[in-house]
């Protein structure tokens, strides 16, 4: 397989739920599109207008184009904004807080990208000053639950965030579709299961 320049900071969202789930989305570009999966693209897409709003010192912008070079990784923000010299990434996702980490780890991909084009002096938006200072904390915000989790950005998410990245790398270069986990727990929720089918794969190779 040819390896991409970068990947999708979205896909860390789909390995870090499950190695598998990444494979197939990414490198088979299979989907299945169920009523839930459509409603979060659709809620997805009403949030993700793109612009910058000031309000003195203080701006919102949505959709921001962010990248890292030395990660190889490459996405968009939902939402960033910039309140007392403080950079905060916000992540809109559908459904509730889950018991899994894997929006964070895509929060956290976020995080570094923008600190790292900052860090560089490259500048996110052509008018607006941003302070070159460790991201703290970011936000996901659920629609179903109508709330924002404050996600802290603490050395553990981020040195499990960059390994899952290189584990994403690692995973392409070996070019071998990762098997399905072994306790089906993540896969009474995966809407991937009709294609992956875990157990059936399970049983086959014993
Ligand atoms: S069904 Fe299970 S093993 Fe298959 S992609 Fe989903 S979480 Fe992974």
């Amino acid at each position: 397989m040819e390896l991409p320049d970068y990947l999708p900071v979205s896909m860390l969202n789909a390995f870090a739920y499950c190695p598998r789930r990444f494979w197939i989305e990414f490198v088979n570009a299979e989907m299945e599109i169920n009523a839930h999966v459509l409603e979060g693209q659709i809620k997805h897409e009403r949030a993700h207008t793109s612009g910058i709003q000031h309000e003195g010192a203080e701006a919102t912008a949505r959709r921001v184009y962010v990248y890292s070079d030395q990660l190889r990784v490459t996405g968009f923000a939902d939402l960033i904004e910039i309140e007392q010299g403080r950079v905060t990434p916000v992540e809109y996702k559908k459904g509730v807080l889950g018991k899994w980490l894997n929006d964070h780890f895509q929060l956290c991909a976020q995080a570094l990208c923008l600190e790292e084009r900052l860090a560089s002096g490259g500048h996110l938006f052509a008018d607006v000053q941003l302070p070159v200072a460790p991201i703290e904390f970011g936000f996901v915000f659920y629609f179903g639950s109508r709330r924002r989790e404050r996600v802290e950005l603490t050395d553990t998410l981020r040195a499990q965030t960059r390994e899952c990245i290189a584990q994403m790398w690692t995973v392409l270069t070996e070019n071998q579709m990762p098997a399905p986990l072994e306790k089906f727990a993540k896969c009474r929720e995966c809407s991937l299961e009709p294609i992956c089918l875990p157990r059936e794969v399970r049983q086959l190779v014993g």
